[in-house]
């Protein structure tokens, strides 16, 4: 009989703790290595199509992610006036799901399904790198040999670094601060509350979101240079001035937030050796499609099923690239462009949206990340809709 064979994992995000349950259930023995003293995730809520839900769904995390979230049905864009430019519809029952979820359930489903399947997470253990070999470096200078190492570290992963990976690593113009706020009674109620709504000001934009029963999303963009607007705590009085009609959100916010640019990596190639990167750390990816997550998902289970048919790692994990790559370069190139016009002149920027969204081919290219079957999803993992 074949012996078990072994992964270490370094980063218990959205990509690592995927890959872990997916290696953990086809029998590998695994070992994640979170550098946070306990799992938490940063950035308060996620947006998780159907791509993404089919690997909840393939990882047996679905139930435990979607407990709660909230049920996208409509999306609105607004001008600086409050006039709707574009609206995108999701029929609740349709072929599309898509959930805004807490982020931290979706952490904590994932690692429930990876450690459910016999994987172990070290929290407080620090990566220091990799060696293509199949060795995991520790900060504090242990090292672990395996079968497979895999980089799911995030945009600073030192595995990818270590190995010389990087092509390019680019900061785009823009960023975000991302909080969660308790939802009030009145926006339970609301007719316009059960949209996720997307306020444009100026190069300022807004985007709230209900997550849960309880809370909401909310992300304010600006550019890297608008210092004053990053600001955290925020500054309740810039805001209100950027959005009269939204005053009664802004004192709600107090001291929370977190601030993050965006950022785009591409990699020469995805592995070297015995060593895989996932998630950012091999291809973060501007916010606009709200795949980043997903894509991280997808290439972690896929890759736990492409190594599963191969003996020789390498070869493995050069055929894994070649099949996932495409797709994950794609929504990057997709995402970028849909956050072009946050430049761009108002009027110029509400005909793009409007063209775009009535364009089927457009919208093809912006929804083949979110109807794509993830490899390693069959339709008996799909969970019965009520
Ligand atoms: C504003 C914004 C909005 C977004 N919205 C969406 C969305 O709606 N939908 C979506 O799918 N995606 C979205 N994304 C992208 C998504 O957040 C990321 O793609 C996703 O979190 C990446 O997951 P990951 O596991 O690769 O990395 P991370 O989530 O960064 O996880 C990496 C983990 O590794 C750990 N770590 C780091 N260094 C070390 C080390 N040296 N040793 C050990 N552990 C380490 C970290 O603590 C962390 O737990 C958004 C991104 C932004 C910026």
């Amino acid at each position: 009989m074949a012996a078990r064979r072994h992964v270490e994992i370094a980063g218990a995000g959205f990509a690592g703790l995927t890959a872990a349950a997916a290696f953990a259930q086809r029998g590998w023995s695994v070992r994640v290595h979170e550098a946070g003293d306990r799992l938490r995730t940063a950035g308060a809520g996620i947006y998780i199509y159907e791509n993404g839900l089919k690997v909840f769904e393939a990882v047996g995390a679905y139930e435990a992610a979607t407990r709660g979230a909230f049920p996208g049905r409509a999306r609105e864009m607004r001008d600086d006036a409050d006039n709707t430019i574009a609206r995108i519809e999701w029929p609740v029952d349709g072929p599309m799901r898509m959930f805004s979820i807490v982020r931290q359930n979706c952490i904590d489903a994932l690692a429930a399904a990876a450690t459910g399947a016999g994987a172990e997470i070290v929290t407080g253990s620090e990566v220091a790198g990799a060696e293509p070999e199949g060795m995991l470096v520790l900060a504090n200078g242990r090292r672990h040999k395996a079968d497979l190492v895999i980089g799911a570290d995030g945009v600073g992963s030192p595995v990818r670094d270590s190995l010389g990976l990087m092509r390019s690593f680019r900061q785009l113009p823009d960023g975000a601060i991302r909080l969660l706020v308790p939802r009030t009674e009145e926006e339970r109620e609301g007719a316009e509350t059960q949209n996720y709504i997307e306020y444009w000001s100026g190069r300022r934009r807004l985007l709230y979101t209900p997550v849960s029963d309880d809370a909401v999303y909310l992300a304010l963009l600006c550019p890297v240079a608008d210092t004053d607007a990053q600001r955290i705590p925020i500054d309740v009085d810039l805001w209100t001035r950027t959005y009269p009609h939204l005053e009664h959100l802004f004192p709600r916010i107090g001291d929370r937030g977190r601030w993050d640019p965006f950022v785009v990596i591409r990699l020469k190639r995805w592995s070297r050796g015995r060593v895989a990167t996932i998630g950012d750390a091999a291809h973060a990816m501007a916010p606009n499609l709200g795949q980043g997550g997903g894509c991280g998902m997808m290439n972690g289970l896929a890759l736990a099923v492409y190594l599963d048919r191969h003996d020789d790692i390498p070869a493995g994990l050069a055929e894994w690239e070649r099949g996932e790559r495409p797709l994950t370069d794609h929504t990057q190139r997709i995402s970028t462009i849909y956050g072009w016009p946050g430049s761009w002149p108002p009027r110029l920027r509400a005909w793009f949206y409007d063209f775009a969204h009535k364009n089927p081919w457009v919208e093809r290219q912006r929804l083949r990340t979110a109807t794509h079957v993830p490899v390693g999803w069959t339709p008996d993992r799909a969970v019965a809709r009520n």
